[in-house]
């Protein structure tokens, strides 16, 4: 495993809350973290159908744009109840067309599951797949999975994306109710970070 040991850290996301959570996670390394947006990098087409090649994606469209090492996440959740939906398709669940509605996406996954009858409890993972790419090619790949099940009416104004319907397993509330540091201790992005963090950082 490759030791990080540059000074900036690009992180390719536009999604503030992503962002922010990286931010969080990463302050007790002294790497200063770059977010894609403040760079000026558009947003590439993710079109593979894993999250480690769409995280690829994103990663070496940083690289290539900035020449600095760039870290990318690609993540979402996958509900039981709908044979692994909406998956790497989480993000275009909440597209209307002009900027994204995650109280559609939300309700459309209660709906589904509706439809289904699925039985409770409603169990479904968050996933997020870290890519860390460097300029000359090499890169790494971590892992977070964090399960729970969902859970309605959506609870809670905090976190971002399906947070409010997602209550993670061993507690009684959502991500959406949970501060940013409790979200932060438990989450499929800290678990990703802490293994690249143990991988590239120690
Ligand atoms: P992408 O990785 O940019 O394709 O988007 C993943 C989508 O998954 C985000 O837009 C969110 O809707 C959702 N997602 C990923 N991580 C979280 C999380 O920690 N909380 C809530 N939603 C999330």
């Amino acid at each position: 495993m490759r030791r990080f040991d540059g000074k900036r850290l690009l992180v390719a996301t536009h999604n503030a809350g992503k962002l922010d959570e990286m931010r969080a996670l990463l302050a007790p390394y002294e790497v200063e973290v770059v977010g894609a947006a403040e760079m000026g990098l558009s947003e590439p087409v993710e079109t593979e159908d894993n999250f480690a090649g769409n995280a690829r994606i994103k990663a070496k469209a940083a690289v290539e744009a900035t020449g600095l090492p760039a870290l990318a996440d690609d993540s979402g959740i996958s509900v039981d109840g709908l044979d692994g939906a909406p998956g790497v398709y989480t993000a275009d669940w909440a597209e209307t067309g002009n900027g994204r509605d995650f109280g559609m996406a939300m309700e459309r996954t209660w709906r589904e599951l509706e439809e289904r009858n699925a039985p409770f409890p409603r169990t479904a993972q968050f996933r997020c797949t870290l890519v860390l790419a460097w300029p000359d090619g090499h890169e790494e790949i971590f892992e977070g999975i964090l399960p729970g099940q969902i859970i309605w009416p959506p609870q809670g104004a905090q976190g971002h994306g399906y947070d409010p319907i997602f209550q993670p397993d061993g507690h009684e509330m959502t991500l959406g109710v949970m501060s940013p540091d409790q979200k932060n201790a438990v989450s499929h992005r800290s678990i990703a970070v802490a293994k690249m963090l143990d991988g590239c950082f120690a």
